[in-house]
């Protein structure tokens, strides 16, 4: 593979479902060229991508532009990173689409594929809130939830690598909410930011534009600590589990929703002094990157070159 060195800029695209973001940074993290558009569906989104990362590439200096050594690219869904495969991603509209090779023809470059939540999860671990650490779980809040686990130092991808969808573990699997995944009480049902959002507009009838409404009240709003506690509940219970199984000494809470901060933080820590007794209760602890952990994963990634 090739090595990209010191003095080497690399490419980075974060897919996500309403923006795609690229940056060229050097080894420093230093932003070189930086650039969004909305993401399109379908085949039109490849044009984008592929447009914005050759954007950025002309409006670099001539000298830098042969600095540009690598490009990794990451998407929501299911990436299968060996073959260049966009295997499923309901966000973009794609099946089977195979693109590494497409845009590595098109910018002239080795480019990496990955997931962007399995990139986002690696980047708070291994440069982020997690650094230093062996066994840490990362807990990317969101629209949807889901992350990563490192254990003994190594990233673990699972047998068919969907390892870290803590959002579809069943809490409420008797009289939940029946989830989009098909499964009833999911964690994601009570815990994302969209359950938040619909939850206190159940409960009080006001309509509001987001979950960052309910914590901005939370202190003078007795539904709004009703349904975040719930949600804390919720999520503590499906990490119970990860908790038991891989003892990690810390979870870290990256994501947009992760915004809400110390309440968060906080809330889910007093669910494990309290009630954890066998396995000690790890650490909680806010990521370093928030809604960017994508896009500076992918610039360690193509770095990198590995999730490791
Ligand atoms: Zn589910």
């Amino acid at each position: 593979m090739t090595t990209v060195g010191p003095e080497d800029l690399v490419l980075a695209v974060d897919v996500g479902g309403t923006t795609i973001k690229a940056e060229i940074t050097d080894a420093a993290g230093t932003v070189h060229s930086a650039g969004t558009v909305a993401t399109p569906h379908g085949e039109a989104a490849f044009d984008a991508m592929a447009d914005l990362g050759a954007k950025l590439l002309a409006e670099l200096p001539a000298p830098h532009r042969d600095r540009v050594a690598r490009a990794a690219v990451v998407l929501p869904g299911i990436v299968d990173p060996i073959r260049g495969l966009a295997v499923f991603s309901s966000n973009i509209g794609w099946r089977d689409v195979k693109v590494g090779n497409r845009f590595r023809d098109r910018w002239q470059m080795p480019v990496l594929l990955e997931h962007d939540v399995a990139v986002a999860g690696w980047a708070e671990w291994r440069y982020g809130a997690g650094r230093g650490h062996d066994d840490v779980c990362v807990v990317i809040l969101g629209t949807g939830i889901s992350g990563t686990l490192s254990v003994n130092g190594r990233l673990v991808r699972g047998a068919v690598g969907q390892a870290g969808e803590y959002g579809h573990i069943p809490v409420r699997h008797r009289d939940g909410l029946r989830c989009p995944c098909g499964s009833i009480g999911c964690v994601e049902t009570v815990a994302s930011g969209a359950a938040i959002a619909r939850a206190y507009t159940a409960r009080t009838g006001r309509e509001i534009p987001g979950a960052e409404t309910v914590f901005a009240v939370l202190d003078t709003d007795p539904d709004a600590r009703f349904v975040v506690d719930d949600a804390v509940d919720a999520l503590a219970e499906g990490l119970f589990g990860v908790i038991h199984a891989s003892c990690p000494s810390l979870i870290v809470l990256g994501g947009g929703l992760a915004g809400a901060g110390a309440v968060l933080t906080g809330a889910l820590q007093s669910r494990f002094d309290t009630l954890l007794r066998v396995a000690t209760a790890p650490r909680v602890v806010l990521g370093e990157f928030g809604a960017r952990a994508g896009l500076v994963g992918a610039a360690h990634y193509a770095r990198v070159g590995a999730l490791e």
